[in-house]
């Protein structure tokens, strides 16, 4: 096949080492098939690519990490957080963060300049993908996730381990109409006047759920400051999407 002749990169988190049963990766934009302006491991089917093409890259990723299936969420901006099983995984609804506690089913959401968050709960062995760009910051849509895995399974958040893919850094996420987009409580997270520090918030945001600072690693890649690397859709507008993707080795 020709996508086992690419090479596929990914990241993997310093926190998640200890638990080789969870498989998982951050990928960057190399290796895959698609064209400019989706050049080339475009993962997300929402922005233009062709889907045939899409589906090759996705198949690549699944095999480097050798998962026998991976579920990308339908993401919109929002909160909605759905639990993945086996049985339903077939028709994922429209959501920005995915969870599971069946193994082999890996979970995956894809950004540009958004954060992918990766939530591990090692003492009800669950995992969590979640979309975050500043809508869901806007939402909390972390602690969405933390509220909705202790509902369904159990989870306290102090046990949880959450890890976040490069994305928009502080030097390049300009927001000139905050005061109509980012809540008041967060203003104050501005370095300079209309910029922000989104990784800081989502440590703060993390931190309020009750996940503690040493359970929380967030990359300090920003994914306009690496374009070669990653998509952004704050440099190129018509890109493609990385992915993050994580899932529970049988
Ligand atoms: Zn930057």
């Amino acid at each position: 096949m020709e996508f086992e002749k690419r090479k596929l990169e990914w990241l993997e988190f310093d926190l998640l080492e200890p638990f080789p049963h969870v498989i998982h990766g951050v990928f960057l934009r190399h290796g895959g098939a698609s064209k400019a302006p989706f050049e080339t491991l475009n993962l997300s089917t929402e922005v233009g690519d062709h889907p045939d093409t899409v589906k090759v890259n996705r198949e690549a990723v699944r095999k480097a990490l050798g998962l026998p299936k991976i579920v990308f969420a339908h993401q919109t901006h929002g909160t909605n957080v759905h639990r993945v099983t086996a049985k339903n995984c077939e028709k994922v609804p429209a959501a920005d963060a995915l969870f599971t506690s069946e193994k082999d089913l890996g979970l995956a959401i894809s950004h540009g300049d958004c954060q992918g968050a990766i939530f591990y709960d090692p003492v009800h062995e669950a995992i969590a993908v979640a979309h975050c760009g500043w809508k869901g910051t806007a939402q909390n849509i972390y602690a969405r996730v933390v509220s909705a895995m202790h509902q369904e399974i159990g989870t306290q958040a102090h046990n949880l381990i959450v890890c976040i893919s490069p994305s928009l850094g502080p030097d390049h996420a300009e927001y000139k109409n905050y005061k109509h987009e980012i809540p008041q409580d967060l203003w104050s997270f501005q370095t300079k006047p209309n910029y922000f520090d989104f990784w800081a918030i989502s440590k703060k945001q993390l931190n309020g759920c009750g996940i503690p600072e040493k359970n929380i690693e967030i990359s300090d890649l920003c994914t306009v400051c690496n374009k070669s690397d990653y998509f952004s859709y704050r440099v190129d507008k018509k890109t493609g999407r990385n992915a993050t993707v994580a899932g529970l080795k049988g």
